[in-house]
């Protein structure tokens, strides 16, 4: 009852207000034709994405884990001109193809990819001194607290750090017993509701987009 009016909302969030696209339709067919898994965001959360990276300003992105490019779309449409995406991405075959849809999409020159496990990549941009204003972290769930603490070493102060997949299942919200998977975004969202350097929020949207905001250091307590 409870979960199907939530399946219902997410429905007409994601047509009246995420009507798909060409562009975004043609990914979608992309990936199934070349096997990829359809576990890209839902439409509304990618709109949120996109609307997220414009309110924001933010010039500097950074996605982990790309797939084929849907939610790497999204992000770039919020970008202006001289915005970049980084996105990083463990199978080359998979970030071949995002690349080919940034590029048909009109971003190409706006994105780069990183092949490889995303820890790995994080800790060469750490090295690199590179910083960013945005992160969606939607890759591997086990490492979602480590990618957390990535972005925060990554932020400019303000920085939008947006993470896929935190509702898992029907059960966040309540007491019950969520599985491994479950407990790990239970897990991860109690760090980032708790951590002093964050202000943070859970968003019913898709499958759960916890959204938070990097504090600037005169903020914490
Ligand atoms: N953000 C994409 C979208 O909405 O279009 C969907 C991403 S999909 C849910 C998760 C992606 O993370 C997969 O493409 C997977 O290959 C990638 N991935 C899994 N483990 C990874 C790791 N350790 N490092 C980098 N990417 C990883």
């Amino acid at each position: 009852e409870g979960w199907e009016l939530f399946r219902q909302l997410n429905r007409y969030m994601n047509e009246q207000f995420a009507p798909q696209d060409e562009v975004l339709a043609s990914i979608r067919r992309s990936m199934e034709e070349n096997g990829l898994p359809s576990i890209s965001v839902s439409p509304a959360t990618g709109k949120l994405l996109t609307m997220l990276v414009a309110i924001s300003g933010a010039k500097n992105v950074l996605e982990i884990g790309a797939l084929g490019g849907y939610s790497g779309v999204c992000l770039a449409r919020g970008l202006g001109p001289d915005g970049m995406l980084t996105s990083l991405e463990l199978v080359a075959d998979y970030a071949r193809l995002a690349k080919q849809n940034l590029e048909k999409a009109g971003f190409g020159g706006q994105v780069v990819y990183m092949v490889g496990p995303a820890l790995e990549s994080l800790e060469e941009l750490v090295a690199q001194g590179s910083r960013f204003d945005f992160f969606f972290i939607d890759a591997d769930k086990e490492n979602y607290v480590h990618y957390l603490d990535y972005c925060l070493r990554l932020a400019n102060p303000g920085a939008i750090i947006a993470a896929d997949n935190t509702m898992a299942g029907s059960g966040i919200g309540t007491p019950r017993a969520l599985g491994r998977r479950g407990e790990i975004m239970r897990q991860f969202n109690e760090t980032v509701a708790r951590h002093p350097a964050l202000d943070a929020l859970f968003l019913p949207i898709g499958d759960g987009v916890t959204v938070a905001r990097v504090k600037a250091a005169k903020e914490e307590r």
